[in-house]
């Protein structure tokens, strides 16, 4: 296992389970509590105190969580800035909408 695979509480998301709606950019399409960034997974729920909080790593946006997420209330927030998180994100979008862009392809799918 590498650093970035995700663990324990972490879950491992596609990005279509996150999008709530469909607005403009991604990130408005997926319920962030708050444009608050934590960099380092936040020890307490901003919102229910609650102390078990998950990361969520996001298929093909980016090489470790992406979000943050409570465990009780199911609040998620950022950990990084909200256009950054939205570049990961389109990252995401183009993944699953073009399979070659994904990481590995079998060998035999090479000319
Ligand atoms: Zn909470």
């Amino acid at each position: 296992m590498q650093a970035g695979i995700p663990s324990g509480e972490d879950r491992l998301v596609m990005l279509d389970d996150l999008l709530l709606s469909r607005k403009d950019t991604l990130i408005d399409s997926i319920s962030i509590d708050s444009e608050f960034v934590f960099s380092d997974k936040p020890a307490h729920c901003p919102h229910c105190h609650h102390n078990k909080i998950g990361g969520v790593f996001v298929m093909g946006a980016y090489m470790g969580n992406l979000l943050w997420e409570c465990d009780k209330c199911e609040s998620m927030f950022l950990r990084f800035k909200k256009d950054e998180t939205e570049e990961y994100l389109q990252a995401a979008k183009g993944a699953w909408t073009n399979p070659f862009d994904w990481r590995y392809v079998p060998k035999s799918e090479f000319n």
